[in-house]
């Protein structure tokens, strides 16, 4: 399958990983919108939220958990951050490999800003 990010998460296309385990890869986003931009993916590939299935239950859930670990790791759960899926083409989704942002690091507010989110 032609997938770029089941390439980076069997390590075949090169990325900035931070963080694997048996089911998730962690990296930077090549493209950052934020100071600290980091990108959650399953190894297995699942094309987006709308794809999900009942048997993917508990890995939806261990990818909030290990997104709370990568918060943890990279100093900024207790200041905050924003997770963020973008769901099919409307939503902004262009990589059609489920992913989790995770975005994080700005001085204030006006910085964070998100046109619509507070
Ligand atoms: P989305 O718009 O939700 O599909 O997000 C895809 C994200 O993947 C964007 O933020 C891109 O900057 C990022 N991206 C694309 N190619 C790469 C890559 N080779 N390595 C790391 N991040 C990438
Ligand atoms: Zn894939």
């Amino acid at each position: 399958m032609d997938c770029l990010f089941c390439k980076i998460a069997q390590e075949t296309v090169p990325a900035s990983i931070i963080y694997k385990d048996d089911e998730f890869v962690v990296f930077k986003d090549i493209n950052p919108k934020a100071p600290i931009h980091i990108l959650i993916i399953p190894k297995k590939h699942i094309v987006s939220i709308n794809h999900l299935e009942a048997e993917d239950e508990s890995l939806i859930g261990k990818m909030f958990l290990t997104a709370k670990k990568i918060a943890k790791k990279l100093e900024v759960a207790e200041k905050g951050y924003k997770l963020v899926f973008n769901v099919g083409r409307g939503g902004g989704q262009i990589i059609d490999h489920l992913h989790l942002h995770l975005l994080a690091g700005w001085k204030n507010s006006t910085e964070r800003n998100i046109p619509g989110m507070p």
